[in-house]
């Protein structure tokens, strides 16, 4: 079988981690079956398309390195790739059901509608327009033809609504969920076709997927009450049905209910690959300093395991250990702290000189340049106290610039009377080693502190308090390296001055 997959969002906003995840899983499923997979834009809902919106789904699949086969910017055999550009090949489609009897044209208003509905929320009843009700409503098959097709020629607005069978059991399999049984009479007769000469979701999408020769759907769970009418619609058509996978939702990190496009400014994490700059803006994994690589990582891993214990998997690894029958049937719950965990280990796998790169252009905008031979050193000192580039900085900003304050709380604890004493005899050692690298310069203020039979927590605190202006950042003896000779002589001179203030 050559294996044809979709995603096929419609440009209704931003697109949500979840729906990235089902792109993932199409492309992952495509490409480890030597298939293709296509990017189909589902906009016959005009009424709800957002500018931009198709090219930030574009975007967001770029940055995240799923490659489309097929699609609006790509080509190929089965287009046009937006259904608004296919908009004349439906009606077709919906005359075809009409003249089987498996649709019909319905002509009641939306107030009409309305009010069926009220009336019977008052009853404590759900109004279904179905096989129930439909000889009561204004459709063409309650009225005569003649009246129909009267109405119809005056041009009063209709829609075509599916002809839902009565009581039939509709008996279908999904890979991922087994075997469902829904019986027809829970259904209603969805409109297909709208007033307006666009098709409505169910029939395009039907119609789509037969017309690409789509072999698989694979979607997320909220399309599985659609199920059954698309399974009765490929029926109708007397076309095979693809094979369907539902995906599992994606939960809130406490596990109550999908994590919506809200949580991300309620919670604190982007819920969206790449920033959404429009309106209402909104933060993407991107701009947050996530690798590609990782985020796509730890998407693969919210619903899918290969069964081992291995976390971290390149694109081609999850696409040679992909497999839709070990997706999970249960909710993944979204863990923000793992997100950055992975992007943590991925930043680890990085060089210090691809990391020192990236950092560069932070510091440059801080209006620092600095050689990115020293760059890589510094890199080198701090990367495993980080998950992002940008955190590079909080960890190594007295690095380029000597402390404008003293901790109070160290110098409570770590300074005493002879505390100046000794941080100037320390100043002279160093004055007078030789090479001044992290080597030597620890052997000799070491075997000074033995000599004086000092203690070296108390010189090392001190020292770092001086040099750094607070008890934190990597090995003092690579620091004072980094900085250099003189910045470090500077700073234990500037630091007893300052806090020699301060105690008097
Ligand atoms: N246009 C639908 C959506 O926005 C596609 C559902 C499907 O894949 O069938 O998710």
């Amino acid at each position: 079988m050559n294996v044809r997959v979709r995603f096929a969002p419609s440009p209704t906003g931003p697109l949500h981690i979840g729906g990235v995840r089902t792109a993932l899983y199409n492309y992952l499923f495509a490409r480890k079956n030597n298939g293709t997979f296509i990017l189909r834009i589902e906009d016959t809902d005009q009424s709800r398309l957002v500018p931009g919106a198709e090219d930030y789904i574009i975007e967001s699949l770029k940055w995240c390195g799923i490659k489309v086969d097929e699609g609006i910017t790509e080509g190929g055999d089965f287009g046009p790739y937006r259904q608004s550009d296919r908009k004349e090949i439906f009606g077709k489609y919906a005359d075809i059901l009409i003249s089987r009897g498996e649709a019909y044209y319905a002509f009641d208003t939306p107030e009409e509608l309305e009010k069926l509905r009220l009336d019977s929320e008052k009853q404590g009843k759900t109004f279904i327009y179905n096989a129930a009700v439909r000889n009561m409503l204004k459709n063409s098959l309650s009225l005569t033809e003649a009246e129909w097709k009267e109405m119809k020629e005056s041009g009063l607005p209709y829609v075509v609504r599916y002809k839902m069978p009565l009581n039939e059991e509709i008996h279908f399999d999904d890979i991922i969920r087994g075997h469902i049984v829904v019986n027809s009479d829970t259904l209603d007769d969805k409109v297909l076709f709208k007033s307006d000469g666009m098709p409505t979701y169910h029939l395009a999408n039907i119609v789509d997927d037969h017309l690409m020769k789509i072999t698989h759907v694979i979607r997320g769970e909220e399309w599985l009450p659609s199920l059954p009418l698309h399974v009765m619609l490929y029926r109708s058509f007397g076309w095979e049905a693809p094979l369907f996978a539902h995906l599992p939702l994606l939960l809130k990190p406490d596990g109550k209910g999908k994590l919506s496009k809200r949580d991300g400014d309620k919670m604190g994490f982007p819920v969206f690959p790449v920033y959404w700059p429009y309106g209402e803006t909104a933060k993407g994994y991107r701009e947050e300093g996530y690798y590609p690589e990782a985020f796509v990582n730890m998407l693969a891993l919210l619903g899918w395991n290969p069964g081992t214990e291995q976390e971290i998997f390149s694109m081609e690894e999850l696409i040679d250990s992909f497999s839709i029958e070990k997706v999970h049937k249960s909710g993944s719950r979204f863990d923000p702290e793992k997100a950055k965990w992975f992007n943590h280990q991925y930043l680890q796998k990085k060089s210090n000189r691809e990391i020192a790169m990236e950092f560069r252009e932070i510091l440059r905008a801080k209006g620092i340049h600095q050689d990115i031979v020293d760059l890589e050193k510094l890199v080198g000192m701090v990367k495993e106290r980080v998950n992002f580039v940008k955190e590079i900085w909080n960890e190594t900003d007295f690095f380029f610039r000597s402390p404008e304050t003293y901790d109070p709380e160290v110098i409570r604890k770590r300074w005493s009377n002879d505390t100046p004493q000794k941080m100037l005899e320390l100043a002279a050692v160093l004055e007078g080693i030789n090479e001044f690298t992290p080597e030597i310069t620890e052997r000799e203020v070491k075997t000074w502190i033995q000599e004086k039979g000092y203690n070296t927590g108390a010189v090392m605190n001190a020292f770092r308090l001086l040099v750094v202006g607070a008890s934190r950042g990597p090995h003092m003896f690579e620091i004072i390296s980094w900085i250099g000779r003189h910045e470090t002589l500077n700073r234990i001179r500037k630091g007893l001055e300052v806090i020699g203030k301060i105690q008097a």
